[in-house]
């Protein structure tokens, strides 16, 4: 009798915690979404997403997950000790199967999901706050221009991708920085979106005169397929004021 009393007392609680955990999913959720919302610059709902989202939907799974394997506890009142025990365990072993599976479903396909907005969010035209009017993104070779010579050297070197987005009609430009180990791309060989830059080397520093060459190396984090690539460094500009001389 006694036992059946502290078990409906185990219940009461964890009905509760379930109640309690629950909402703290929604909160995170509802946190992220109202953070994207609220964030109007492209960039930074780029920064958001590409930073935080997998994240936050794991965390919020995580409590959501433990909140329902409570919750379905409280559901069964059978009263022997031995119960308690044998459901505690196949909550847990289908809370862990289930855990693994959303952990999967992050990891692998909704990758994809995610890299289709950042794109959307990166290559969406930028209005001009000087005209009002679309602003041009500059290609590889005609951004170096407005990129000073510590930002070419960190495009090349750090993985660091800089868009310059430049109104024709004002000439006004606004510059944009791309974390570029954060950026996943899809994986030749299992096609998943989880290749990433793990390591990069210097073969050949830049001079004034002489190009260099940048090694990156790359990995994937679901099938473990690695490759390489070779990248030109640009050229170092010379010092203002002295290609005058060189005339
Ligand atoms: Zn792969």
């Amino acid at each position: 009798m006694n036992a059946y009393l502290n078990l409906e007392t185990w219940n009461y609680y964890e009905l509760f915690i379930s109640y309690g955990l629950a909402p703290i999913a929604l909160c995170i959720l509802l946190y992220h979404w109202t953070k994207l919302a609220t964030a109007r610059v492209p960039m930074k709902r780029y920064d958001l997403i590409n930073r935080h989202e997998i994240n936050n939907l794991w965390y919020a799974s995580l409590f959501l997950l433990f909140a329902v394997g409570v919750y379905v506890n409280t559901i069964v009142t059978e009263g022997e000790a031995i119960w308690l025990a044998v459901r505690v365990f196949v909550t847990l072993m289908m809370g862990l199967i289930v855990g693994v599976i959303i952990s999967n479903l992050l990891k692998f396909y909704y990758p994809f999901y995610v890299e289709k907005r950042l794109k959307k969010l990166r290559y969406q035209p930028r209005i001009s706050p000087k005209s009002g009017k679309p602003m041009k993104l500059l290609s590889e070779d005609e951004e170096d221009v407005y990129l000073d010579e510590g930002m070419q050297a960190e495009e090349n070197v750090f993985s660091v991708d800089y868009d310059v987005w430049i109104d024709e009609e004002t000439g006004y430009t606004k510059i944009e920085k791309y974390a570029g180990h954060l950026i996943a791309l899809q994986c030749p060989e299992c096609n998943y979106q989880t290749l990433k830059v793990v390591k990069e080397e210097i073969l050949e520093s830049p001079t004034e005169t002489e190009e260099g060459e940048l090694m990156k190396f790359y990995k994937c984090d679901y099938c473990g397929y690695k490759e390489r690539k070779a990248f030109r460094i640009a050229r170092l500009r010379q010092p203002k004021g002295e290609e005058s001389s060189a005339i």
